[in-house]
């Protein structure tokens, strides 16, 4: 089987590795620079790899995170060595059992690249040939034609694809969106060893109304500090107001952070202005042959950093494929999708400003959730168990498990603040 992988980011890289056990397997991408490629914009912001994407990464290539670690990443045990702070106070450091790899997204695609074992072509895909029902080719900005009984499109989330399905008279995939105008702001800075008391190598504060930010240590001794903001509340790119947006975050150490450090480069921005889901698995006519993977089927808001994780998963799902009946594979990316769309509309949602429908046992269980994060501050149980289930390491449903709710739903739980926790609360 000759297959065609669109677009040579995460998804298409994953994707590749995964049809490479069928047969041959090119890669079509536009733009086959390394480091920070203008093909995919994001590159240059924070990226997490969540602790599920790890593994399952690992798991088709052996040996992926030493090769990380042996290009200067990081590794980090996520309450300990990571600060995370939800509504501006830190979750208890505890013992998680997950590995947080520490690397600035060019560094993990370019692992993956060196380790792929298809073809890269630098070009375009510029539309789909079929045939009775099936892909045979993918045509090229050059009038190239490149045959393929399979095409992959991990062409990312401004994939051409619905037009093409259009041009072909198979019509358009319906779109699920969850609109919540986020703009973040990414910098650079030299890392020293005594940075931040020396003990931490990322700091997480997630959003609790509107603003956000994390910083991450990075290969090469450098700080990734990335800002957030939701709502149209965009961290400026100039250095003042890249410093003040920074210094307003309800935790402290990533503004210190900013105001200490040296940077290495000007803030560079990215506007994100929803969640989507293209819905494939739902679509009658499609094409046999053909499948969608990554952001081309489900971009979601990247303050949940599910984005790779959900190409690893959906690679998998491409290597249980029997490669028949093109339904089913979009059936079970679907099933994929779905799941993670779940995690990150439902906190998207909990703001009222974001446009959306809130049945009344989801707004329930986002009560529930916020009371997790903040019993989270200090029960470590529960920080563990929330943090697992953010890894994707553990389902959502484990957050609801009978021991749980007994320590989460217990009176005063959010407010057993002892002692010894005084200590490193305040940092
Ligand atoms: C600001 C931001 C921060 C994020 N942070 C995280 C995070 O913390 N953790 C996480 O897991 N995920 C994060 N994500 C999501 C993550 O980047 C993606 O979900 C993941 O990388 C999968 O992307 P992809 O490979 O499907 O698409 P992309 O990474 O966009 O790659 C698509 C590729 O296709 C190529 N291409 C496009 N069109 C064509 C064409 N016609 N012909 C040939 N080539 C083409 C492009 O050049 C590009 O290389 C973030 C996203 C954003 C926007």
């Amino acid at each position: 089987m000759r297959s065609i992988v669109i677009g040579g980011g995460v998804a298409g890289l994953l994707a590749a590795r995964v049809l490479a056990e069928r047969g041959p397997v090119t890669v079509v991408e536009r733009d086959t620079g390394s480091g920070a490629r203008r093909g995919v914009p994001q590159g240059r912001h924070l990226h997490g790899l969540l602790d599920r994407g790890r593994r399952i990464v690992e798991e088709l290539h052996p040996g992926f995170t030493d090769d990380l670690v042996a290009a200067g990443a990081l590794t980090a045990e996520p309450l300990v060595d990571t600060r995370w702070y939800m509504h501006g106070r830190r979750l208890h450091p505890t013992d998680t059992g997950l590995r947080s790899v520490l690397a600035s997204r060019p560094l993990i695609e370019d692992v993956l690249r060196h380790r792929t074992l298809a073809e890269i072509v630098c070009a375009t895909a510029v539309s789909l040939e079929l045939d009775a029902g099936h892909v045979r080719a993918v045509g090229l900005a050059d009038g190239t034609v490149l045959p393929a009984d399979l095409v992959v499109d991990a062409s990312g989330r401004a994939s051409r694809l619905p037009d093409w399905l259009t041009e072909v008279g198979l019509g358009r995939p319906r779109e699920h969106r969850v609109d919540v105008d986020l703009g973040y702001a990414t910098r650079l800075y030299r890392r020293h060893p005594g940075d931040l008391g020396g003990d931490r190598n990322a700091l997480v504060s997630t959003v609790p109304r509107s603003r956000g930010g994390g910083a991450m240590a990075v290969e090469g001794d450098r700080w990734l500090v990335t800002l957030a903001g939701l709502l149209s509340d965009h961290p400026p790119v100039d250095d003042a107001g890249f410093r003040a947006f920074a210094a307003s975050l309800p935790t402290g150490p990533i503004g210190d952070l900013v105001a200490h450090a040296e940077p290495l480069d000007d803030p560079v921005p990215y506007r994100f202005r929803g969640s989507r889901h293209r819905r494939y698995d739902l679509q009658r006519c499609l094409p046999e042959g053909l499948a969608v993977i990554g952001d081309a089927v489900c971009s979601l808001n990247p303050l949940y950093a599910q984005g790779m994780t959900l190409a690893a998963q959906q690679a998998t799902a491409l290597r249980s494929w029997d490669g028949h009946r093109a339904r089913d594979l979009h059936r079970a990316i679907g099933r994929l999708c779905r799941a993670a769309w779940q995690i990150a509309t439902r906190a998207d949602l909990a703001l009222p400003e974001v446009p959306g429908t809130r049945p009344l046992p989801a707004r329930i269980l986002d009560s529930y959730v916020t009371r997790v994060q903040r019993v989270g501050h200090c029960d470590p149980v529960v920080a563990r168990a929330l943090i697992r289930v953010a890894n994707l390491a553990d389902p959502a449903s484990a957050l609801l498990a009978p021991s749980l709710l007994a320590r989460v739903l217990r009176p005063g739980a959010d407010r057993a603040i002892h002692h010894e926790q005084r200590t490193w609360m305040a940092t």
